[in-house]
């Protein structure tokens, strides 16, 4: 060990070879990295050495100078590795919460770039030539969409929560049923939000039922709100009864002070219950049955960037907006150049053609089989190291939204001649392109609900770089 500790070259000297020089221009890093790395991968071996292992034992045929240049080179490419980046999703849920969620249109990306790219009037009132509010760019788009008096963004519906609590519902009492204490993601309980902002929390009924005379008899001097919240992941059945909309809206009208604020989570602004998919309300109808506020996620159903909307009564909109938190929570010049582009395509009635999230959703099954076709011919004509199987399975809408509905879908089954299904799905997941599945019963699933024509080809890809 002693021995090897002396062999070990100095920085400087490393720094002197050619190999240095030609890892600073093939991983286009500045010289101070590449010896900062080199200086980590010394350290590293020296301490090693001196706690008595060696780890350069199983270099053998190397010399102690190439197997350090190798440890070198291995950390670049970790370190250049993209560290947020694509992958394919073939999982068939649409809203995957691991990945990303919404897609956005061809469109709003061709937005953001421009807005990105340029300087842009986010808070200029082109028209006056004087300051303007980047509430304003989008407020008109989001009442016409969702029929609302006022609308606002902010950075996501959990802050679109936390907002209205703190700004309208402060030290006062608000009336949630225990039905709707829900937990989203595992970051984000009601409850907890509900202490964080200041409000308290007055719980109404059981799990499984809440009557309005539960929300009738909580109402003191002391409320100040009804939140009745979507509970998105998961549903009752059985034995259950929840107090409607309708019926929340005419109980907080017979009360001055009350404010009846909806926490809807997706915010639907398609009708999916028209295509026979879940029974999601949209946005327009929650608003004209009379609730005071609304929220929603920008990049759940309704398929843009991620975003928190609040929608209802101006003067409610006023107050939000004023608050200090709303300069705390506001959104970005991108978010909003998104956001408008995929709201257009709901007021051009192209929804379902140009957004990626309710085209998928509603795909038609006989499109999905088309792909799985056009997939497998394309995998057998480069490679004959997989058998692969049409299976009619289930897609999740995903998100937290629409639990226990499953749309029907068809899903390709694979199997590599030597490999697990675990292994290839470790493989597919692990490629220059990650491909994320499924794996049932010793077979790796894709469902193609999630992937696109233009994906198939990459898909291929993936496979033959590990099949061979
Ligand atoms: C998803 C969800 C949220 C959180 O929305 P984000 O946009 O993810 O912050 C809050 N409330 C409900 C009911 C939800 O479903």
């Amino acid at each position: 060990m002693k021995q090897l500790l002396r062999e070990l070259p100095p920085v400087h000297e490393l720094q002197k070879s050619d190999k240095f020089q030609k890892l600073v221009d093939t991983f286009d890093l500045s010289e101070k990295y590449v010896t900062k790395i080199i200086q980590e991968v010394l350290s590293s071996i020296r301490s090693q050495l001196l706690n008595g292992n060696n780890p350069l034992k199983h270099d053998q045929s190397q010399s102690i100078v190439e197997s350090i240049w190798l440890r070198v080179e291995n950390e670049l490419h970790s370190f250049q590795k993209e560290r947020i980046t694509r992958v394919i999703n073939g999982t068939g849920t649409v809203l995957h919460t691991n990945l990303g969620r919404s897609r956005l249109s061809k469109d709003a990306i061709e937005h953001v770039k421009v807005v990105a790219e340029s300087y842009s009037n986010l808070e200029y009132n082109i028209s006056m030539g004087k300051r303007g509010s980047r509430h304003d760019i989008i407020e008109d788009l989001l009442k016409e969409v969702t029929g609302a008096e006022a609308a606002m963004v902010v950075n996501n519906n959990a802050a679109a929560v936390f907002l209205i609590l703190r700004a309208l519902a402060k030290e006062k009492e608000v009336i949630v049923s225990r039905g709707q204490l829900v937990e989203i993601g595992g970051s984000f309980r009601v409850s907890a939000i509900m202490e964080e902002s200041g409000a308290n929390l007055v719980e109404v009924g059981t799990t499984n039922k809440t009557h309005l005379y539960d929300y009738e008899q909580a109402i003191t001097e002391e409320t100040g709100m009804i939140l009745k919240v979507h509970t998105s992941n998961f549903k009752t059945i059985g034995f259950t009864k929840s107090v409607s909309t309708d019926e929340l809206v005419h109980l907080s009208n017979q009360h001055e002070q009350l404010v009846f604020y909806e926490d809807l989570g997706s915010g639907s602004l398609y009708d999916f219950q028209q295509s026979g998919i879940g029974d999601e309300p949209v946005v327009k109808q929650v608003i004209e049955s009379g609730v005071d506020l609304v929220s929603f996620s920008g990049d759940k159903l309704l398929g843009g960037p991620q975003a928190g909307i609040i929608v209802g009564k101006e003067s409610l909109i006023k107050v939000l907006k004023k608050h200090q938190l709303a300069r705390v929570l506001r959104v970005d010049k991108m978010t909003l150049a998104g956001l408008e582009t995929t709201l257009r395509a709901y007021i051009n009635e192209q929804a379902a053609e140009k957004l990626p999230t309710v085209r998928d959703i509603i795909k038609p099954i006989e499109q999905i089989r088309e792909l799985v076709e056009y997939f497998i011919a394309k995998l057998q004509t480069v490679t004959s190291v997989y058998t692969c199987e049409i299976l009619e399975d289930t897609s999740q809408v995903g998100g937290g939204t629409m639990p226990g509905v499953e749309v029907s879908t068809f899903v390709v089954a694979i199997k590599h001649q030597q490999s697990s299904a675990q292994e290839l799905a470790n493989q597919l997941r692990k490629g220059s392109t990650p491909v994320i599945t499924r794996v049932k019963e010793n077979n790796v699933l894709i469902d193609f609900r999630t992937i696109t024509k233009e994906e198939t080809d990459d898909l291929v890809q993936a496979f033959t770089s590990i099949g061979v």
